[in-house]
């Protein structure tokens, strides 16, 4: 698995990118003041939390039983879309607590479940697959194994549907968290040029 240092670094500095970007702009413009600390280290919070959030058992099982197994609470898989909406609740319930908006807090929440999601990709390219479709499925399934799929061996229409469900489902996870920075400040946008 991915250590958590990797989950962290890769939420914020290859999904989160372009947030990045943009503060470190502001910055060199002067444009940032201390006011927009909080909501800064709000994001920072939310995405940290909830792109380590899959992992959660560690915390336990590693002082109380001695191992490293960190996918499971009991019959419930924490690597999978199921679990996921506690990222999306998490996420719109300190939206909700700081903003005291229904409406925004839900952007927050998007924000922590596209974090959540990403860990799963994550651990997918580290490990080969992981627990997504728990509990239709209990095994590990793997998006990126699709985009090695060959047309020769499966046929052409299902290397076509494999090749569009793994990268827009990767597409999917980016433009979840970039919705999500567009209503929480960022404010993406095409200007022509006059
Ligand atoms: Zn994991």
């Amino acid at each position: 698995m991915p250590y958590p240092v990797a989950h962290f670094l890769f939420f914020i500095f290859c999904v989160s990118a372009v947030a990045v970007y943009a503060i470190v702009k502001s910055i060199f413009r002067r444009e940032l003041s201390s006011g927009d600390l909080p909501q800064l280290l709000l994001l920072l919070f939310v995405g940290s939390l909830c792109t380590l959030f899959p992992d959660i058992m560690i915390v336990y099982n590693l002082p109380v039983n001695g191992t490293f197994e960190h996918c499971w609470i009991g019959p419930i898989a924490t690597h999978s879309f199921l679990f996921s909406s506690t990222a999306l609740l998490l996420g719109t319930l300190a939206g909700y607590l700081a903003y005291g908006k229904s409406g925004k807090a839900i952007y927050l929440g998007l924000f922590g479940e596209a974090a959540f999601l990403t860990h799963l990709l994550l651990d997918d390219i580290g490990e080969g697959g992981t627990e997504y479709l728990y509990p239709i499925y209990n095994g590990k399934t793997s998006i990126f194994s699709l985009m090695d799929v060959g047309f020769q061996e499966t046929g052409f229409i299902h290397y076509v549907i494999a090749s569009f469900v793994s990268v827009f489902f990767v597409c999917f996870v980016l433009m979840m968290a970039l919705f999500a920075l567009d209503k929480l400040g960022f404010e993406f946008k095409y200007r022509p040029e006059k």
